[in-house]
């Protein structure tokens, strides 16, 4: 669709319509981006240039799998912007991964970073691949082939990956040891999220959830709500999910319920959150016949009569079909893209305080830009030095997106989206259009 469609114009001049566009999350991102544009007053061609990415690439991926065979795979690296500085964003790992969920998960890097004033663009990958059904060596087989593919667009200076679903710190060695191949010399800041032995930061692991729990503590004092005692739902018991339940109850909340693809659990005297967190690791990462918890629906979970409700595991979770029962005063994603457009009407008409994802789970970035600077100055930090630094920017982000919803009379999503396309606007002022 292009801005000069009677449908683009459409959105861009009155109020978003409601349309099924959490089907695309591409649309999904156009569509709130088109009312940040008309709150800024962008001019055309600006938004023409900043909602279309900057560079696709498609790669074909032979992988002689185990059985000898030659099996062909599907990669994609989008870099949204790298205006603001080389692009970064993780690789994904899924069957169903497409070329529009990538462009949309690029595109909410370029703002994310953004927000938290990293000096970097937005990029993502993804390899149409399931994980489940491959064995090490043909995951290696395939990273390594995925990344010698793409070579010439990695680099420190460049587009850095991490990863993201699927994909974790050893995929995060193999790139390191291709690209370092590739170009005859170690190069660690080609990658974060990587193994601390290989230059990988202390805190990084922790670095999303940390982010989760600090923007939900300053959401609950704008909002007066008592930390101590205050109940929380968090879907998604992963990376992001265990470590937020984890850090909120030793903030002194109650986490009454989680959930992971096996179901929810639910617990009204709140549940012991590190005995979940063994459970889970000595259970193949599922919470599968976990005991000491009423099981729940998914269905249920989002529903819960609680204060905090932390969405943690994947897109399109509160949508316009479910957006009503939602009972939470905040929600708090720590997942990319959860709640739909439509899903967000909803809440907003319903006064529901939603820390969006582009602010919530940018304590991820946050701490790989740690990485990659303490990679280039080959010198690294203590956790604590990490930990302190992620939350001053994450509670700054916090205020300014806070401050600028205020400003325009908008929702945080909004307010964090207006934030974003000003400061990438301004420096794309700054720098012209090379010709
Ligand atoms: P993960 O794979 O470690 O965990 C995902 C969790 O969600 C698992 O517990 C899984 O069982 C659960 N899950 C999947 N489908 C579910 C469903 N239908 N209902 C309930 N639970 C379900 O992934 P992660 O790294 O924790 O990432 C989770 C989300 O956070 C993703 O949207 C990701 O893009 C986003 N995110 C992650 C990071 C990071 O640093 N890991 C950073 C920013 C954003």
């Amino acid at each position: 669709m292009k801005f000069n469609d009677p449908h683009r114009k459409a959105i861009y001049s009155e109020p978003a319509p409601i349309k099924r566009s959490h089907e695309n999350p591409f649309e999904a991102m156009v569509e709130r981006f088109d009312i940040a544009a008309r709150i800024l007053e962008l001019d055309e061609g600006f938004y023409e240039y900043l909602v279309t990415p900057a560079r696709v690439h498609i790669t074909a991926i032979p992988v002689v799998m185990d059985s000898g065979k030659i099996k062909m795979f599907e990669g994609y690296r989008v870099i949204h912007s790298d205006i603001l500085g080389p692009s970064k964003g993780g690789i994904r790992y899924a069957p169903d991964v497409n070329l529009d969920e990538v462009k949309a998960l690029a595109s909410w890097m370029t703002w994310k970073c953004a927000i938290v004033d990293v000096p970097f663009g937005g990029a993502k990958g993804g390899v149409i691949c399931n994980p489940r059904e491959m064995s090490g060596r043909e995951l290696e087989r395939l990273t390594r082939r995925y990344a010698a593919n793409l070579a010439d667009v990695f680099g420190p200076d460049k587009d850095i990956p991490a990863p993201d679903m699927n994909t974790n710190e050893q995929i995060m060695a193999w790139i390191l040891d291709t690209y370092s191949m590739s170009v005859k010399r170690t190069e660690p800041a080609v990658v974060t999220g990587k193994p601390i032995s290989l230059g990988g930061s202390q805190g990084r692991r922790e670095a999303t959830g940390r982010g989760v729990m600090t923007v939900t503590l300053a959401a609950m004092e704008r909002l007066n709500m008592q930390v101590a005692g205050s109940t929380v739902a968090v879907q998604g018991f992963g990376n992001v999910g265990s470590v937020a339940a984890d850090l909120l109850t030793q903030q002194g909340c109650k986490v009454v319920a989680v959930s992971d693809v096996s179901g929810g659990y639910y617990n009204e005297n709140g549940l012991d959150i590190q005995a979940m967190i063994a459970y889970s690791a000595e259970n193949g990462n599922s919470l599968e016949g976990y005991p000491d918890a009423q099981p729940i629906t998914n269905d249920e979970l989002l529903a819960l009569e609680v204060d905090v409700l932390a969405p943690c595991a994947k897109e399109d979770q509160i949508t316009s079909q479910n957006a009503h029962t939602v009972k939470a005063k905040i929600i708090s994603e720590g997942a990319n893209g959860p709640t739909s457009p439509g899903g967000d009407r909803i809440l907003a008409e319903k006064g529901t305080l939603v820390i969006p994802d582009i602010l919530a789970n940018a304590g991820g970035v946050t701490v790989s830009y740690f990485e990659w600077v303490q990679d280039r100055q080959g010198y690294f930090w203590t956790k604590d030095r990490v930990e302190r630094r992620l939350d001053r920017m994450m509670r700054k982000a916090f205020d300014d997106v806070y401050d600028r919803a205020q400003q325009h009379d908008v929702t945080m999503r909004i307010g964090a989206y207006v934030l974003a396309i000003k400061k990438v606007a301004d420096a794309l002022k700054l720098r012209g259009i090379y010709a």
